[in-house]
């Protein structure tokens, strides 16, 4: 619940910024499709407190479907209700549990949309930001080492989209003039990343 408070927040923060680097590549709406579902998620939650954080995930995943009308609602809708149903109707969630969620999530998303690290959308950042939690879980670092180090991952991954050429979605119409812009849906995912590193610290 915090981590979607968190999100929900950061993006409302962020909205100008995400929606100007659709804007550059796109078409102008990211911050306000994510805005607008973030908000309704958070409504939903507080309209109706899931039992299980499982079924917190999933319930945002929903309402980000149904009140995003971009390529972006499916997508981020997908990543919380995979990762909300493989958390299943666990009362508490370990670190380690959390994380690979998050990867069935992913393997979701990337089944949805056929999106690979290098295609310059929000897979990019999601890949290694997972891959480094994975890692600092393994390694025995702190929970909250691990999931900062896991925000950090991202929020460089986010900026090592810039140089590419878009490969899937919008950007890809634009071929080599999408390259030199960071891409909108990375730059929401390092925001999800840094909002779940909070709620965990
Ligand atoms: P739309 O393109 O429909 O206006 P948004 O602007 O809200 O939707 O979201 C665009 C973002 O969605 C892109 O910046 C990219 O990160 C992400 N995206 C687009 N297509 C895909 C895909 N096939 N797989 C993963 N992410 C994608
Ligand atoms: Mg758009
Ligand atoms: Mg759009």
């Amino acid at each position: 619940m915090d981590w979607i408070e968190r999100t929900a927040s950061a993006v409302a923060a962020e909205k100008e910024r995400l929606t100007s680097l659709d804007a550059a590549i796109g078409d102008g709406d990211h911050g306000t499709n994510l805005d607008r579902g973030f908000t309704a998620a958070r409504a939903a939650l507080e309209a109706k407190p899931p039992e299980f954080p499982g079924a917190a995930l999933v319930q945002v995943g929903t309402t980000l479907i149904s009140s995003v009308g971009g390529a972006s609602g499916p997508l981020y809708g997908t990543v919380f209700r995979r990762t909300g149903k493989a958390l299943g109707e666990a009362e508490s969630v370990s670190a380690r549990e959390l994380a690979d969620a998050i990867a069935a999530g992913l393997a979701g998303v990337q089944k949805l949309g056929g999106a690979s690290v290098g295609d310059k959308t929000m897979v990019d950042v999601f890949v290694p930001a997972l891959d480094a939690l994975l890692a600092g879980l393994a390694d025995g670092a702190s929970v909250d080492g691990a999931f900062g180090a896991a925000a950090d991952v991202a929020e460089s991954a986010a900026r090592s989209t810039i140089p590419l050429r878009a490969r899937k979605g919008r950007a890809s119409y634009l071929g080599e003039r999408s390259e030199g812009h960071e891409d909108p849906g990375a730059a929401s995912a390092a925001l999800l990343w840094r909002a779940l590193a909070e709620s965990v610290g």
